[in-house]
């Protein structure tokens, strides 16, 4: 086989090495030197690609465990929201009191989503004195009303 020519100085150890090498292959000693150079500049370029692959998947790793935490992060919120909203649609069909005007019942609803009975139209506000409202039902309603809204605001 034609090539180049390579002098180099090697260790006595490394050139017995390398004749057993040859020896255990039935190659001369150029032939089995050139085989163990290919191999170790191999090995070499493959180190470096693992290098760089395993770089890669620890990047990905990284950007993957952001997105999930990400991802429970707004799941939580979610989860939360449904909760005040369930509250708060359970709470808007509560009865609150009676309408001064016709006397039928008063949902939570009707006080802070339409403003007004359901019945006769009368204009309702929060808890006007001696109105006979419960005044604690208000209050729940009024709190899950603002946990609702809080989560909407806070959403991003
Ligand atoms: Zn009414």
């Amino acid at each position: 086989m034609a090539g180049e020519v390579l002098y180099t100085r090697v260790a006595a150890d490394l050139k017995e090495a390398a004749e057993k090498h040859a020896e255990v292959r039935g190659l001369t000693l150029t032939a089995g030197v050139a085989e163990l150079l290919g191999i170790g500049l191999e090995a070499v370029q493959n180190e470096r690609s693992i290098r760089s692959l395993t770089d890669r998947v620890t990047n990905l790793e990284n950007e993957l465990a952001k997105e999930r935490l990400q991802r429970e992060r707004a799941e939580q919120r979610y989860r939360a929201l449904q909760d005040a909203g369930t509250s708060l649609g359970e709470r808007a069909e509560r009865n609150v009191g009676k309408c001064s005007r016709c006397g039928e019942d008063l949902a939570g609803a009707d006080l802070l989503v339409r403003g007004g009975c359901s019945n006769c139209g009368e204009p309702v506000s929060l808890i006007p004195a001696g109105s006979g409202l419960n005044e604690r039902e208000l209050l729940l309603l009024a709190g899950a009303l603002g946990v609702a809204v809080g989560m909407l605001i806070s959403r991003k």
